[in-house]
């Protein structure tokens, strides 16, 4: 028997369609899947009641694989709530001045050398870097080793401690050499605090940027939200650039972000290398999520779950010879649900021979179900307590032949006798485990 249950749930595993129950249960693991890579609670929850909206929709429901298009549900709406295209670098006026942001060790000079390095190579741009970190004396050294790299010359003034003013005179440089991008690489602390934000605040002032990018190490995962919230609350910047995507980082704080600030993610960055920036594609970034999070996985895992769930809440009753009218209905339910009624009988435990023989027609189908909704709960309960003038009264109800009552009472029993003597067979209960 248990072979059989094995064989029917796949099947219909296959042909299946997402029913309330595997979207709820399913959905419920994706929920978990995302805060484990990151995603903030309250953004899970609401991201997932989308997704079980959308799974319950009409257009699911002839699903040829669930588990597919659920993964397809979860991978579009990821991705649309990443802002579903990719967003645009600003780059007007000349020079066009970009002011980089975030805290320290966030990524910002790395950023800052691969960025002019992009501009350069995939923009024909001709970009000046600024070395506006007053603070760490290694600072510009740092940014002066990747200009070198990459051909890019470093504006900074090692003996000025004022950042606004280095910024200031970069521009200016930047006309008299004809650069036409600038990109000012700021200092940060290890964690938000006033004077920084203060310092970069009149940076914006005094150069007036047309472009703002706050810079993000990924692998912080939830605090990365709420630095990126203080940092547009002060700085209302124009995008965000996510470092470290290379790391054992979920990018969840990609999906969180974006939804806190309503920014885009500009840039993704990898690697210590100069050429590995890239542009942000969220439905590449809703893939790594998914990826990560085992989201595929996961979506198949609970599938089989239910699956195997009903089946041996289905097996414990045929084993106990409860099996009923209600299950039966159940059963029937289902089936309907899948369509192909004939292929999609057999697969009832016990039901195969007994009714498949008949050749049962949609029509002969439709009959059984108004007989067993002519029915009442006990009755369904208890077959055995249907008599004569109950059996009078179904057929009345359901619109047949008294005799057709009899016919199909005598085949749910013939079904049942069946399913008792499988009970029997110890090779039928092998491998389903007791409950
Ligand atoms: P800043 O303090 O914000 O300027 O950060 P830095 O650019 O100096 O980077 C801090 C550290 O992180 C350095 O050791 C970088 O080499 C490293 N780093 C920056 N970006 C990446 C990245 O995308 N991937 C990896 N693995 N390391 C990075
Ligand atoms: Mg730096």
């Amino acid at each position: 028997l248990s072979e059989r249950l094995e064989t029917a749930f796949k099947q219909v595993k296959g042909q299946g369609r997402i029913t309330d129950l595997n979207v709820a249960a399913t959905v419920k693991e994706i929920r978990k899947a995302l805060v484990d890579a990151d995603v903030n609670y309250k953004i899970a929850k609401e991201f997932t009641d989308k997704v079980k909206d959308k799974a319950t929709g009409e257009k699911v429901i002839n699903a040829i694989s669930p588990g597919q298009l659920m993964v397809k549900i979860v991978k579009d709406e990821l991705a649309g709530l990443m802002g579903g295209e990719a967003s645009e670098l600003v780059l007007k006026g000349n020079p066009a001045v970009i002011l980089i942001a975030g805290l320290q060790g966030s990524g910002k000079t790395t950023f800052s050398g691969k960025l002019a390095n992009y501009l350069k190579l995939k923009k024909g741009k001709s970009p000046l870097l600024v070395a506006a970190d007053i603070y760490r004396p290694a600072a510009i050294d740092q940014l002066k080793v990747l200009g070198g790299q990459i051909g890019v010359d470093v504006y900074s003034e090692p003996d000025t401690k004022d950042a606004v003013q280095i910024a200031r005179n970069a521009v200016k440089e930047a006309h008299s050499k004809n650069k036409n991008v600038v990109i000012i690489d700021t200092a940060g602390r290890l964690a938000v605090d006033e004077a920084m934000m203060a310092e970069v605040a009149a940076i914006k002032d005094a150069v007036q940027p047309q472009e703002i990018l706050f810079v993000v190490d990924s692998m912080t995962g939830q605090d990365a939200v709420n630095t990126a919230k203080v940092f547009n609350d002060r700085l209302d910047f124009g995008g965000v650039v996510l470092t470290k995507l290379d790391g054992d980082t979920r990018g969840g704080a990609a999906l969180s972000i974006r939804y806190i600030v309503d920014k885009p993610i500009k840039f993704v960055s990898s690697g210590e290398k100069l050429d590995t920036l890239d542009v942000f594609y969220p439905e590449r970034m809703a893939q790594r999520i998914l990826g990560m999070g085992d989201i595929t996985t996961l979506v198949e895992k609970a599938q089989e779950q239910f699956d195997a769930e009903q089946a041996a809440r289905l097996e414990k009753k045929i084993r106990k010879n409860q099996f009923d009218f209600a299950d039966f209905k159940q059963q029937l339910e289902q089936i309907k649900k899948m369509g192909n009624i004939k292929d999609l009988l057999g697969m009832i435990p016990g039901v195969g021979k007994a009714v498949k023989d008949l050749d049962i027609s949609d029509d002969a189908f439709k009959g059984i179900e108004a007989m067993i909704n002519s029915m009442t709960p006990e009755e369904r309960a208890n077959p055995d307590v249907i008599d004569l003038s109950r059996r009078k009264r179904i057929a009345k109800g359901a619109g047949k032949d008294v005799s057709e009552v009899h016919q199909f009472m005598k085949q749910f029993d013939q079904m049942r006798q069946m399913m008792k003597m499988m009970n029997k067979m110890p090779m039928g209960r092998m491998g389903v485990p007791r409950g």
